[in-house]
């Protein structure tokens, strides 16, 4: 059966795509795109949208870019694959070292994986790796955060704190404890953001304190909360959190998932943006550009020094994956970083990001606006029912989702979660882009709060 001779109704038959409803299961039709330009997506009626999102955080240098097919034709065909069991690659070996130069303090050895999630599940997994070798069996508790968001495998969906009540999978409980987020936006009244990230801190000190610190492994957080709604930390919290677990010989996992790679104006954010240096930083998306399929856990000098060498005879690092360092998403990665270089995408964020930000937060102005906050080029809108309560605004039909269809007759896609939208443009993104997408955005929230009022949702 080709795609041609598909009957255009069942068509998402055979599909189940991430965060599925199953309830309508199997119509739950997304949208066909067809091909992509740049910023620019084209859905099969062939209307042109901005993305807003760059595809999910990855679309760094934006589609279309012959370099990154040319070398994955010619990688392709010179060597489609290497087993990483038997054989090394150059290119995977000089990726290694190309981000090993590019992190932060001595993070200088790296574990391919296939994604973000497989990236956690491998800084995680090392954790108790570490400690076993070590002789701390006991040291295995991991540390997360509400609103986190770490993936889709067992243990890294066992460490994000979003969407537990509605979700009827499993999860590691024993040894996953949760701290709350640093939100600055929902800080008590009349608080300032210096006591506030204080008090998080403090959190994150006592809960472990009351675990025991011969029992933490790990503390694990984003710099930025990206899926938990663009939550950017109160200065010094980072800070202050990496220092508490320094002292309890917590490990620090940085998972920069979506803040690595220039989305921040920085090839890593945890240290150039925030001053810390964590034991092991995890990346992904994009690592390739979204081109190809990929991410690597990153892990200290010191960290590496402990658990290798003479003294650890017989002792094996039993993890990785077929694809771990595949050479066509090496060469994609190597050619990425090398676009991102020579086009100076870093200083272009750097340049453009304050642009964006106060470009965005004219929206504030909107009545169902309750926030505007991000950071690099990452940002996000939230909801509420009134700005005195900050209660998110919570319908049956989300509110970001009838944004998102607004925006997408006006020629914007958005990333709806829940009341909040999300926007992380391609890096490439240009000033008058930006205008055209914050023009579609008001459009969009305008409508959406017209529904609501009308449908007396929404009284503001
Ligand atoms: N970590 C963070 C911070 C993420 O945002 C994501 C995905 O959005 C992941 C991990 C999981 O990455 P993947 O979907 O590539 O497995």
């Amino acid at each position: 059966m080709t795609a041609s001779n598909v009957n255009p109704a069942d068509r998402l038959k055979h599909l189940i795509h991430p965060w599925e409803p199953m309830g309508s299961f199997p119509s739950a039709d997304r949208g066909f795109l067809s091909h992509a330009e740049g910023i620019y997506v084209y859905d099969e009626d062939g209307n042109k949208l901005i993305d807003g999102p760059a595809g999910m955080w990855c679309m760094q240098v934006g589609y279309g870019r012959r370099e990154l097919a040319g070398v994955m034709a010619e990688q392709a065909m010179k060597m489609a694959y290497c087993s990483p069991w038997n054989f090394d690659h150059p290119l995977t070996a000089e990726l290694a070292a190309q981000l090993a130069a590019r992190a932060p303090g001595d993070l200088n050895t790296v574990v391919f994986t296939t994604g973000g999630s497989t990236a956690v599940d491998t800084a995680l997994r090392f954790t108790s790796f570490y400690n076993n070798v070590r002789g701390r069996p006991e040291k295995k508790h991991i540390i997360s955060r509400e609103a986190g968001y770490h993936g889709s495998t067992y243990l890294a969906a066992s460490v994000t704190g979003k969407d537990r009540e509605h979700n009827y999978f499993d999860f590691e409980t024993e040894r996953v404890h949760r701290i709350s987020a640093p939100n600055p936006f929902k800080r008590p009244e009349g608080m300032s953001l210096e006591d506030f990230a204080a008090a998080k801190v403090q959190e994150l000190e006592d809960k472990i304190l009351a675990l025991g610190p011969d029992k933490v492994a790990a503390f694990i957080a984003e710099p930025i909360q990206a899926s938990g709604g663009v939550i950017v930390p109160p200065p010094g919290y980072l800070k202050g959190c990496r220092a508490v677990c320094a002292k309890y010989d917590v490990l620090y996992i940085s998972d920069e998932v979506v803040t690595a790679f220039g989305r921040l104006g920085h090839w890593f954010a945890s240290e150039a943006v925030f001053g810390i240096v964590p034991d092991i930083v995890t990346c992904a998306k994009g690592l390739t550009s979204g081109y190809a399929p990929m991410g690597a856990a990153l892990f200290s000098d010191r960290l590496i020094a402990e658990i290798s060498g003479k003294q650890r005879q017989g002792v094996s690092f039993i993890n990785g994956f077929t694809y771990s360092g595949h050479p066509v998403a090496s060469a994609v990665a190597l050619k990425n970083i090398e676009i991102m270089e020579r086009d100076r995408l870093l200083e272009h964020v750097r340049e453009i990001s304050p642009y964006f930000q106060a470009r965005l937060k004219e929206l504030e102005e909107i009545p169902i606006v309750g926030d505007v906050r991000g950071m690099g080029l990452v940002a996000c809108v939230e909801c509420v029912i009134s700005r005195d309560s900050k209660e998110p605004l919570k319908l049956d039909r989300a509110i970001g989702y009838r944004i998102d269809e607004h925006c997408h007759a006006l020629g914007l896609v958005v990333r709806p979660l829940y009341h909040m939208c999300v926007m992380s443009p391609p890096l490439v993104i240009a000033k008058a882009q930006i205008d055209d997408m914050v023009g579609m955005l008001r459009e969009g929230l305008v409508r959406a709060q017209e529904d609501v009022r009308r449908e007396g949702l929404w009284q503001g």
